[in-house]
């Protein structure tokens, strides 16, 4: 038998590493050959790395993003919905404090006829996870195969899971990398890591909510659009129809922070009430939504499309069917008093008068991490029952003794150090601010869709 002889590399990692460095952008093959090599293990991890550091400091081109992007995305299923009968539409949002507009989208998009695969993340630092809040339902099944993914969505119009491990694993294995080099903050390296898991999805089209303010990771208005611009152009290159909104995060979402009470907001907003900030940014959203799926002419139309889903009482039934599909328990979606809820309230008082001219947001996602409504190490649980209900926003008059927020929590002591990041976070003064941001401050599209 004749021994087996492998072809050559087609390129030196060391050659590719040079040309980086010196301000040459790489081919869409000498991309792929990196990726590739390192997902098959047979390129080491100090190449990729100091790769990855050339890329932090001279920065990509927007073709080079695009290949990195198809390079990650191939390196793991991608899946085919064409099977399914109506248009695929997605959003993924950069993550927030008290962002639950996952929860709320699926089923009202769903109820309209779209499909709506989400494969969602879980908390991130500071900010929520779908997944931790989807799984505060007891029962709530976020760990579908892909067969039994493709029968929910069929079925109930929107199936959520997590990354699986056939998802991108070029990703998981660049991210860990990425996190002990000091180089996750590059907006190429992050666009190609989130369009690669959400482009695996095999959607037909994505919004994108791209938070900007303090409790987001993009604190200036300038990075969030430069990273929304980016991403909306790599999806199109890759053939998406793709919008972006640049949203404010400058305080929470709505007023519940946690898992469990999150999923209680949502169901308000389900049923036709809910604060309005949130709402409103759940029709903004949508309305991108039906329009790029086909499902509306105009945005107009997607919101009242919207609207009218929830008027009817069609949005809210379909995330009950949802739950169902996931094999959560219904009963709490009936009576959202059996969620789990802690029983200890503490009260965070204001010890001045005046108006709410800032909260720092970020204090706010810290605080409920604090709690264990999130993770501070990877290997940590959530705590489904615990959380903030947030009483002032911006703007807002306060007077001495009222509560400005209350934690939901198991004893006195575990409140200590989230009490103290909410106090520090409230700036009061004794006029309003003399502005109040919009919540969507600017749409990025490029293309006619
Ligand atoms: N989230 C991701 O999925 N990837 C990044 O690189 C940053 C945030």
């Amino acid at each position: 038998m004749s021994p087996t002889v492998s072809a050559p590399a087609p390129f030196r990692a060391v050659d590719l590493i040079r040309k980086k460095r010196d301000g040459s952008a790489l081919t869409p093959a000498e991309i792929e050959y990196l990726v590739d090599s390192y997902t098959k293990g047979t390129i080491p991890d100090y190449q990729i790395a100091a790769w990855l550091m050339t890329v932090v400091v001279r920065g990509m081109t927007r073709e080079e993003t695009a290949a990195l992007t198809h390079s990650m995305l191939h390196s793991g299923e991608v899946l085919d919905l064409s099977f399914l009968p109506a248009k695929t539409v997605d959003k993924h949002s950069t993550g927030g404090v008290g962002d639950k507009t996952s929860l709320i989208l699926a089923p009202l998009v769903a109820a309209g006829g779209l499909f709506v695969p989400m494969i969602s993340g879980r908390g991130l630092g500071h900010t929520g996870g779908t997944l931790d809040k989807l799984e505060a339902i007891p029962g709530f099944n976020v760990s579908l195969s892909i067969p039994e993914f493709h029968r929910v969505l069929k079925t109930g119009g929107a199936a959520m899971i997590g990354q699986t491990s056939e998802i991108a694993p070029a990703d998981r294995k660049l991210y860990a990398l990425r996190d002990v080099t000091g180089t996750v903050e590059s907006p190429h390296l992050i666009c190609a890591s989130i369009m690669s898991k959400k482009l695996a999805e095999g959607t037909d089209a994505m919004v994108l909510d791209v938070k900007t303010g303090s409790g987001a990771f993009m604190k200036k208005e300038e990075d969030a659009v430069f990273l929304a611009e980016l991403m909306v152009e790599t999806g199109e290159r890759i053939g998406k129809k793709m919008v972006a909104l640049i949203t404010n995060m400058d305080q929470p979402l709505g007023r519940m922070v946690g898992n469990a009470t999150e999923v209680y907001e949502s169901i308000e907003v389900l049923k036709g009430g809910g604060p309005d900030d949130l709402r409103e940014l759940c029709l903004e959203l949508a309305s991108w939504m039906f329009y790029l799926g086909r499902a509306a002419k105009t945005t107009a139309d997607g919101k009242n499309l919207a609207t009218q889903l929830i008027s009817s009482g069609k949005a809210f039934a379909k995330f009950r069917q949802l739950v169902e599909l996931h094999s959560g328990d219904v009963s709490t979606i009936d009576n959202p008093a059996l969620l789990p809820a802690a029983q200890r309230r503490v009260d965070v008082t204001s010890s001045r008068g005046g108006y709410v001219t800032s909260i720092q947001c970020e204090h706010i996602g810290t605080a409920c991490v604090v709690l264990g409504g999130g993770r501070e190490k990877k290997e940590d649980s959530v705590d489904p029952a615990v959380g903030i209900i947030v009483h002032k926003k911006v703007g807002d008059k306060v007077a001495i003794g009222e509560p400005l927020c209350t934690i939901l929590c198991h004893s006195d002591e575990q409140a200590s150090r989230a009490r103290k990041l909410i106090e520090e976070s409230y700036e009061l003064n004794a006029a309003p601010p003399a502005y109040k941001k919009s919540l969507v401050h600017r749409v990025i599209h490029k293309r006619e869709h």
